[in-house]
């Protein structure tokens, strides 16, 4: 076989896992948005049917020989080709360095799990879910020793996962920035004590027109409805098959507009990440946003650097007052307060945009120390709870609004919490630069996103996967990752919110 051939193949095993994917993806879909009770057997059945092809596919010796031998004849392939074999390859021995009956059975302990943690947090009860929380950390330990490469720290295994190139060190300077400028702001805020009561609380927001609002909104920011498709679910996400079919939902309450308007704004950002990637990268590896801290990052600049400004809730406005009558008097800069208030609390999901980060930062170090050191699982909450009065000034009364609010380490992510943070870091030094390209607090105002759009597609989006996330940082900004950008940001807006 000669090398374009063998190029061919590489894109033909790829286009296959593609397809897995986008079942996947559909079944999500579709029992997120409507599917019946009692489709979650089939579901389940979908799921392991294709994750078993998966694993043939990826463990078949016909595959193996391909990586080979691109491998010996990497050095001829072009850019594109040579990051779809880095990609696939990745892939390929993740799952061949896990023994077939260890994965299995892991896949079914997680199943498991996260059906005590939901039980342990509706009952209030850590210990309940805590054997199954020491379960997990010896079953990643283990795993990511087995992909283990140079020494590296099992941990720094586990981050590289979730965002390609980043370990420990690159976190722990990242979090010690913000623990050092972000807590005394916040610990500032808490002293001054100053509230924005909202005016409209208690006022009833129709969903029906809430929905209007969210279509319109995606229609000013730029999703294309041609090519995607919109629905509301319990927890807000993003899927898709390829840059032509692209879904997102968003929630709604009707005591709280915020609620579907920073989820839509946040959702649009993730899904206009995915329309804009080439097409030359469909099917493939590449054809997907490069990593969950990027991703995130254009998800943040929508709901938050864009979505919170005053200039673009200013253009919002009117709009509200049309379709909700007892707004009709609230002026601009009252609503921009009231939007951006800086209250700490013990929800991450409810978090507002200052206080955010500290709830990952809190994550990030338990797992460090669950991860690099023998603790004792059984009392970690009592860790959280002090982490949570020191950094943001709180008393958790009860582990279910604690260590029991998420379900990510039930699900066995552990090193995914960290992306969030760097998202929102990501998106300050991103910002930065398209500033100093295009008069954005004039186009926000204007509800214009054509030539914001145009800017995040040339310099992020139409690259898909091609670029590592470091690499697409820098050839951006011109910096490697610099979280000082992030914490001027935060420290600016809010010490003019707060008069401090
Ligand atoms: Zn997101």
């Amino acid at each position: 076989m000669n090398l374009e051939d063998k190029i061919k193949k590489l894109y033909d095993y790829n286009k296959r896992l593609h397809v897995f994917d986008a079942i996947s993806a559909l079944t999500d879909w579709d029992r997120a948005t409507g599917g019946p009770k009692g489709g979650i057997q089939i579901k389940q059945e979908i799921f392991s049917y294709l994750s078993g092809e998966e694993y043939n596919l990826l463990t078949s010796n016909e595959f193996g020989e391909l990586l080979k031998s691109l491998e010996m004849q990497k050095e001829e392939l072009n850019q594109k080709d040579r990051r779809l074999f880095d990609l696939t390859k990745r892939k390929a021995e993740d799952v061949r360095s896990i023994p077939k009956n260890e994965y299995t059975e892991y896949s079914s302990f997680i199943a498991e799990s996260q059906e005590v943690w939901e039980e342990a947090k509706e009952n209030n009860d850590y210990l309940m879910f805590a054997p199954y929380l020491k379960k997990i950390i010896e079953y990643n330990k283990k795993f990511a020793g087995y992909r283990q490469k140079n020494n590296m720290p099992l941990y720094d295994v586990l981050l590289d996962d979730y965002e390609e190139g980043m370990t420990m060190k690159d976190y722990d300077k990242f979090f010690e920035t913000l623990r050092k400028d972000l807590v005394p702001l916040i610990h500032k805020i808490l002293e001054k004590g100053k509230k924005t009561p909202i005016s409209w609380d208690g006022e009833i927001f129709d969903t029906a027109k809430q929905e209007e609002l969210s279509e319109e909104i995606l229609k000013i920011i730029g999703f294309n409805f041609d090519n995607g498709m919109f629905k509301a679910s319990a927890h807000p996400f993003t899927t898709g098959f390829d840059n032509k079919d692209i879904r997102l939902t968003t929630r709604y309450d009707e005591k709280d507009l915020a609620m579907s308007l920073f989820s839509t704004m946040h959702e649009g950002g993730h899904a206009i990440y995915e329309q804009q990637i080439a097409d030359e990268y469909r099917f493939s590896m590449l054809g997907g946003g490069v990593s969950s801290g990027i991703h995130e990052s254009q998800s943040r600049t929508f709901e938050n650097e864009y979505g919170k400004s005053r200039e673009f809730l200013r253009f919002c406005l009117p709009k509200l007052k049309q379709k909700f009558e007892f707004l009709k008097d609230v002026d601009e800069e009252y609503f921009y307060r009231a939007y951006n208030q800086a209250i700490p609390s013990a929800i991450r999901i409810e978090a507002d945009e200052l206080t955010y980060p500290l709830h990952i930062m809190i994550r990030y170090e338990l797992e460090k120390e669950m991860m690099n050191k023998d603790i004792d699982i059984n009392t970690l909450n009592i860790k959280w709870r002090e982490k949570y009065k020191e950094y943001l000034g709180i008393d958790i009364e009860n582990d279910s609004e604690g260590i029991l609010q998420d379900v990510h380490w039930a699900a066995g992510l552990i090193g995914y919490f960290p992306t969030y943070a760097l998202g929102s870091a990501y998106a300050s030094q991103f910002t930065e630069i398209l500033k100093k390209e295009i008069d954005l607090n004039k186009l926000l105002e204007n509800g214009e996103f054509k030539p914001i759009l145009e800017w995040h597609k040339e310099n992020i989006h139409s690259y898909g996967s091609l670029k590592t996330p470091k690499e697409l940082l820098k050839d951006v900004t011109l910096e490697d990752l610099n979280p000082k950008y992030y914490v001027d940001y935060l420290i600016n807006k809010f010490s003019k919110i707060y008069d401090l």
